[in-house]
């Protein structure tokens, strides 16, 4: 109930955008969109409370008369007291308008609804209460009072209205038949939608709340439902298109993958296997390939991308493969130049920061038909024109949005649609995988190469920094490298830089016998990469740097990764950082440092930190912290978010859903055509994919 800010959410004198605009922000534009926005929550105004019997920190209604009002100049605030014969309770408004001392001018009759609270004196009072004048013989609702999803200057009474007109205007006519509701056990569709917007005078306010009713199940059934059609619809429509054929050179033995596979220095895990066998599958087939390959940290997924980019060079076809970040698409450049040069595979490097001369000369090899094209955002650019490409691979695929992964994959003008390959490390729990991913192949790689030692991973207090450090130095002396993370600060990269700065030259002072370099965000690609050089051939023994070595940094002599102020990553985040160590046979260690300024979240999310290393568990952990609105860069990649249903608790609905709405398509039943329609019509363009 208290607010702190104006009332109605605007600072005085600022215009408003038009109406019709605001609301298109709330996605409310169709009558239907007025009909399926539901309660945030509800508040219970069906009875009054006597101001004697008032308990702190819930929110409740009294009803009484104002005794006194003034306003607060020293605080600028106007205050109330109101008496309803049992008590009386005083009123603060910290921003008001004028009109409000006319609503409370002594002798007048208010009700209120709030939050009352113990002030410092002792004192009952509420702040903001919702406020307003009634007759001494004024019905109160008899049902519980909807609080919508608003937005500036749409007040909650107006949308009331618009909304109960919404509902007499629409034929809620229900997609589902009788048969179909029963076996679902949920209630029909008017009933659930009106039970939402009015509930029934005795209805549960928990199961309300909590979204348990069977009216919420039903419309999160519906929501559910809605995005696994379209999810299912544009799946359909990728696989009208025509992709390459690439068929598996099998039993030649001059091909390139035969070649390369020959030559790998290990033997391939049996995770690794399944799963290139998958692709060749995939591959093989006329149909676009829309694959996921999802495996921890280390789990070897680039020479599965390697072996994957061999097959389609043996049909003839270019390969392209694109990595978020210069340093990790650098990497990936000289890993397979090493893996594939050898084969006489022309492989080309494509990056934004190249000097015009090199670029030009890039793009010239790809038009010509270079094998294999490596690099950053800069294939995406609508100068870059392939000869033949068969297979984009996308790796850290969540740090791209879907728009640009597709880029990559666009249909050429011989109208076919090239392959795709996505990489991340970044476990999808099971039901984000049915519901957003419905549209993609996953592919698990479950199991880590042979001989990697467990990270050991310590939590230490920022004042035992100094300590560290020494104790560090024993660690350099007999061999080993380290890294030595410091945090991203949001605003400022020159904050970032300064403490990065300091760390570093706080080490160098403690350890003078090392070589200790800094890398940061503000260097360029070439500086950058002199000292990545150095690190990789052990020329240095500890890199101070901002987290830009996040990802895929491969240095398998590392065994030693420090993160400062670690309660200010995130769990994926802090197991990606991890994740650079422990790449060798030696034992790894993760020191994570944490400050004093520690949140319940953050010390909860460094004990599940310490406690696993398990990519899995690390990420079921971090939604249930987190929520699921973010994963997968969800919120960028255009995918409608769940607004009503919860992929976690709601794993039973995700699998109803699930199954009609695939009984819907392939019974060409044209209720699925009217089902999305209600719910994504007048939403942005519902992915894109
Ligand atoms: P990620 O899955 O995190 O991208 P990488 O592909 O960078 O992992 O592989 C990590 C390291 O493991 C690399 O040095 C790679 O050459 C090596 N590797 C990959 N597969 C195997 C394997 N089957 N046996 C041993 N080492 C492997
Ligand atoms: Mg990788």
């Amino acid at each position: 109930m208290a607010e702190s800010k104006n009332v109605y959410g605007r600072k005085p004198g600022q215009k408003l955008a038009p109406l019709k605009e605001r609301l298109k922000k709330l996605g409310l534009s169709r009558d239907w969109d007025f009909v399926l926005h539901l309660p945030l929550r509800y508040e219970d105004e069906t009875s009054v409370t006597p101001i004697a019997d008032l308990v702190p920190g819930v929110d409740q209604q009294v009803e009484g008369e104002v005794v006194r009002s003034q306003e607060n100049r020293f605080r600028g605030s106007f205050e109330a007291w109101i008496d309803d014969g049992s008590d009386v309770l005083k009123l603060r408004y910290l921003h008001y308008f004028p009109s409000l001392r006319e609503v409370l001018k002594e002798g007048k009759r208010v009700r209120l609804f709030g939050n009352p609270r113990r002030s410092y004196g002792g004192e009952l009072e509420m702040i903001h209460p919702k406020t307003r004048n009634i007759k001494s013989d004024a019905e109160l609702p008899k049902t519980l009072t909807p609080v919508y999803p608003a937005g500036e200057g749409i007040t909650q009474p107006w949308l009331r209205k618009r909304i109960d007109r919404a509902l007499m205007d629409v034929d809620i006519k229900d997609l589902l038949t009788e048969e179909e509701r029963q076996s679902l056990g949920l209630p029909e569709l008017r009933k659930a939608i009106e039970s939402l917007h009015h509930p029934a005078p005795g209805a549960s306010l928990e199961a309300l709340q909590e979204k348990t009713d069977p009216a919420w199940q039903r419309l999160k059934f519906d929501e559910l439902l809605a995005q696994q059609i379209a999810l299912k619809r544009s799946r359909k429509l990728r696989e009208t298109n025509k992709a390459p054929l690439m068929p598996f050179p099998k039993g030649r033995t001059d091909s390139l993958s035969f070649k390369f596979y020959k030559s790998l220095p290990f033997k391939l895990t049996g995770a690794q296997k399944r799963v290139w066998n998958e692709i060749v599958g995939s591959l093989q087939s006329d149909r676009p390939m829309n694959r996921l390959v999802q495996g921890d940290v280390g789990s070897g997924k680039t020479v599965i991308a390697a072996l994957a980019a061999c097959q389609a060079i043996d049909c003839g076809y270019q390969a392209a493969l694109m990595a978020p970040t210069e340093i990790l698409a650098e990497q990936h450049f000289r890993k397979i130049i090493s893996w594939l040069e050898p084969f006489g595979v022309r492989v080309v490097w494509l990056s934004g920061k190249q000097k015009a001369k090199e670029k030009r000369e890039a793009l010239k090899a790809i038009a010509d038909g270079a094998e294999l094209v490596v690099g950053t955002h800069a294939l995406i650019q609508p100068d870059v024109a392939f000869k033949a490409l068969g297979l984009a691979i996308v790796d850290e695929q969540h740090r791209f949005g879907v728009n640009q992964r597709l880029q990559l994959r666009a249909e050429r003008e011989d109208g076919f649609m090239p392959h795709l390959l996505m990489l991340s490390a970044t476990p999808i729990p099971r039901t984000l995988a049915m519901s957003y991913l419905a549209d993609v192949d996953v592919s698990v790689i479950d199991e880590l190469p042979p001989g990697r030692q467990k990270i050991e991973t310590k939590l230490l207090s920022m004042q035992r920094k100094e300590e560290l450090i020494e104790s560090i130095g024993q660690s350099l002396s007999h061999g080993a490298q380290a890294y030595w993370v410091c945090p991203l600060i949001e605003e400022s990269e020159k904050i970032d830089l300064t403490a990065a700065t300091e760390t570093c030259e706080q080490i160098c002072a403690l350890l003078p016998n090392y070589r200790i370099e800094l890398l940061h965000g503000k260097m360029t690609p070439e500086e950058k990469n002199v000292i990545m050089d150095r690190f990789v051939k052990g020329e240095t023994q500890l890199l101070v740097s901002t987290t830009v070595i996040e990802v895929g940094v491969d240095v398998p002599n590392a065994t030693i990764m420090v993160i400062e102020h670690a309660e200010r990553f995130g769990l994926a985040q802090l197991h990606q950082l991890r994740g650079r160590v422990g790449r060798g046979s030696e034992k790894s260690f993760c020191v994570a440092l944490f400050g004093n300024k520690l949140s319940d979240i953050g010390k909860e999310r460094l004990k599940v930190f310490k406690s696993t290393t398990d990519g899995f568990e690390i990420s079921r952990r971090d939604l249930e912290l987190r929520g699921p609105g973010e994963f997968l860069g969800a919120r960028q990649s255009g995918v409608a978010l769940l607004r009503f249903a919860n992929l976690d608790t709601d794993v039973d609905l995700v699998e109803k859903a699930t199954h009609l709405a695939q009984r819907w398509i392939d019974e060409n039943d044209e209720r699925a055509d009217t089902h999305a329609a209600r719910w994504y019509e007048s939403k942005e363009k519902f992915l894109e994919a």
